[in-house]
């Protein structure tokens, strides 16, 4: 059969443009690498608890027409994202906000983490001698003073980026929220859950008749299925979620990743840390958080229900090629190298390049959804 669109990639960019193509009576074929659809949304069955496989996923969004759109496939329970820091065993709520200032300084009133925040950044900018900041550490410092630098923010970002803080660039760090009020919410938008039926029930319900081939790479040579080569053959016209790069050959050169690895591991115990994720912000743990993830689906004492938990550690590594390509390291090399990539991607008239691999961004779930909406429109105006 021959279809409208080859759609590469089950992520939410494909499922949400291939919906808005199938509910305007189009005809579509998806393919994906992997052996499930879902891109990094996708959960795995584990002792009854839904495992993040490609870690923690929360969705969150101010964005009234995204919340309209993905209502229609799921509703969400009222999961809000607590995270707390475990620095040696001292614990700390996060994002920074006045229970972390009293855990810190044993303070109470905002008048007071006002100032101490306002009197550690002086301190820092005089001990240090510095008026614009050379470095991850001294932007940290003159953001949030010595305290909350040294026991949230030095050996966690460490272990993130395999590097010290001061041979980081400064702009990683443009800016760090502090809230002078009571509220450990890490999000700041009116809607935030978890899909009540998880998230492999939204996106199956996305690609509702819609044609969906699995372990189908793209870049494998194979005349039954849709590839690189042949893909004309099936279809008008491509929606490419990949790899941009890839897509090209790698003509120009790869384009820089940080990955991360993740250790799962089933537990004889109902309830392991009591909260969904705990970061380790000290070196003394390899990882930087682990996951529970029972704690993003049972509240109080549903939790107890299930006498089994599932726990993930994360551990930050060093991109190389064939690992998962997570996030992208948006610094001069790497923005030019893609602005040469996109001004290939920009010439090509049948093909639609698209989400974070494809455009080469970190994006959250619902940018990804507004993107693919966004895309979808201009597309059938054009
Ligand atoms: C660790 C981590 C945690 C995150 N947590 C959150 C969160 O809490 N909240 C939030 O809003 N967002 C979060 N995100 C972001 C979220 O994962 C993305 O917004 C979303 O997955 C983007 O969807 P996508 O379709 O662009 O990409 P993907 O989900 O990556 O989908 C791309 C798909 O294309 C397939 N593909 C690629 N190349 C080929 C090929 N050559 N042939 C065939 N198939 C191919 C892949 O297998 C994949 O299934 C997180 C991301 C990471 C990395």
């Amino acid at each position: 059969m021959r279809y409208d669109y080859l759609i590469v990639g089950s992520g939410l960019f494909g499922a949400t443009f291939a919906y808005c193509a199938k509910q305007a009576g189009k005809s579509i074929v998806v393919i994906d690498s992997r052996p499930h659809i879902g891109g990094n949304v996708y959960q795995e069955n584990v002792e009854g608890i839904n495992v993040h496989k490609y870690g923690p996923h929360v969705f969150h969004t101010s964005n009234e027409e995204v919340w309209k759109f993905v209502n229609q496939f799921t509703k969400f329970n009222h999961f809000e994202l607590h995270t707390i820091a475990n620095y040696k065993g001292e614990l700390y709520n996060l994002p920074f906000n006045m229970n972390t200032f009293h855990q810190m300084w044993e303070i109470c009133t905002p008048e007071e983490a006002e100032k101490k925040i306002k009197d550690a950044r002086r301190e820092a900018k005089e001990l240090l001698k510095f008026d614009e900041p050379r470095n991850l550490e001294e932007q940290a410092l003159s953001l949030v003073g010595r305290d909350i630098y040294k026991k949230l923010i030095k050996e966690y970002t460490e272990k993130q980026w395999g590097r010290k803080c001061t041979d980081l660039p400064s702009f990683i760090i443009r800016r760090l929220p502090v809230r002078f009020t009571y509220d450990n919410n890490y999000f700041n938008d009116i809607y935030q859950g978890i899909p009540i039926d998880g998230y492999n029930k939204m996106i199956e319900k996305m690609l509702e008749g819609v044609d969906v081939m699995l372990n189908t790479n793209f870049f494998d040579s194979n005349d039954d299925k849709p590839n690189c080569k042949n893909w004309r053959n099936f279809a008008d016209k491509l929606v490419y979620t990949g790899k941009i790069d890839d897509f090209f050959g790698n003509c120009y050169g790869n384009l820089d990743y940080r990955t991360v690895r993740f250790e799962t591991e089933i537990i004889n115990k109902p309830n392991y840390q009591g909260v969904a994720i705990m970061n380790f912000t000290s070196h003394d743990a390899p990882y930087t958080r682990i996951m529970e993830h029972k704690h993003f689906e049972k509240f109080g004492n549903e939790v107890y229900d299930n006498p089994k938990t599932a726990i993930t550690r994360e551990y930050s590594v060093e991109y190389e090629t064939g690992m998962e390509p997570y996030y992208p390291i948006n610094n001069d090399r790497n923005m030019e190298l893609y602005a040469k990539y996109k001004a290939l991607a920009d010439k090509e008239t049948d093909i639609i390049f698209g989400g974070r691999l494809a455009e080469y961004k970190y994006y959250d779930m619902a940018p990804t959804i507004e993107n693919a909406l966004k895309t979808w429109k201009k597309h059938m105006i054009v």
